[in-house]
């Protein structure tokens, strides 16, 4: 079985429409894809009627959290499956998220209109097409003017890595848990350790995210070397947490494949019996 439980469609910082990543996973002979989108459920939401045969989707969301045992906060990742996705409270919490968001794709392409970088807010808007706007979203435009060369260059520290990248009003990771939790959804806490796309929390956090109902941790993640799998994996044993993979997929928003990271089918049927 080849369970992929970590992909991005363009329903938030994805390249492909969620019809065409269902496409490329079967073409990726996939048989399980998860469709983990920032911050929304559209994705999944149109598409579920019109899966392939071949594949099943788990759908999911990737939940943007800080935790706040550290100052200032530290921005974590949580990714929810299985969630009913017209919860109120839910809705309401992720809707205040895209706002933010949009808030701050704005607020940004002032910071580098001010430094003389020529992009607009409408052709960011434009390339997020409705999306929940990610920085992806502003290094595209930057790609297109030709001031970057690739995605990677966009991400660089004197660029949207540091330099012009503004914080978000994320949800607490407590908060966030127990939405998910109420909302019949289960957690798995995506790339824990990945340590170069920023500040990681403490183990300890881990723990008391253990203690309050979290499922699972994403070991197999591109962001993680494989010192930092294997201390997240013992971390998993210890607490008795579900051992996921994903490739974070996004298209050409990214250089890596669908299916790059699986999930191993006990792993997935844990994950199923959990909720
Ligand atoms: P944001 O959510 O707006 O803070 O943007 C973060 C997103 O940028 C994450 O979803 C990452 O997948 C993406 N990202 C981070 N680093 C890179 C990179 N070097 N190349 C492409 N995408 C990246
Ligand atoms: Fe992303
Ligand atoms: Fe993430
Ligand atoms: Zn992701």
């Amino acid at each position: 079985m080849r369970i992929d439980l970590h992909t991005h469609s363009a329903a938030s910082d994805g390249t492909l429409p969620p019809s065409r990543l269902l496409e490329a996973a079967v073409q990726a002979r996939l048989d399980v894809i998860a469709i983990t989108d920032h911050d929304t459920t559209a994705g999944w939401d149109t598409v579920r009627e019109a899966v392939p045969d071949d594949i099943a989707l788990v759908p999911g969301i990737e939940f943007s959290c800080q935790w706040t045992g550290a100052a200032p906060p530290i921005s974590l990742h949580l990714l929810g499956y299985f969630i009913d996705p017209t919860y109120p409270p839910l809705v309401a919490e992720l809707e205040r998220l895209r706002q933010a968001r949009t808030e701050r794709g704005r607020r940004t392409v002032e910071l580098l209109r001010a430094d003389g970088i020529d992009i607009t807010w409408d052709e960011v808007a434009r390339i997020a097409a409705g999306a929940p706007v990610g920085r992806p979203h502003i290094g595209a435009a930057l790609v297109r003017r030709g001031l970057v060369s690739t995605m990677d260059e966009a991400f660089a520290p004197h660029w949207l890595g540091e330099r012009y990248r503004i914080p978000k009003a994320d949800t607490d990771v407590f908060v966030a848990l127990d939405l998910i939790h109420r909302a019949g959804g289960v957690t798995v806490f995506a790339h824990p350790a990945a340590s170069r796309r920023g500040r990681i929390v403490p183990d300890q956090a881990i723990v008391e995210l253990a203690a309050a109902g979290l499922t699972g941790l994403e070991v197999d993640h591109p962001d993680h070397t494989p010192e930092q799998r294997a201390h997240v994996r013992d971390l998993a044993r210890a607490l008795g947490l579900v051992v996921t993979g994903g490739s974070d997929f996004h298209g050409t928003h990214k250089t890596v494949p669908l299916g790059a990271e699986l999930t191993a089918v006990e792993e997935y049927e844990r994950l199923l019996a959990a909720r």
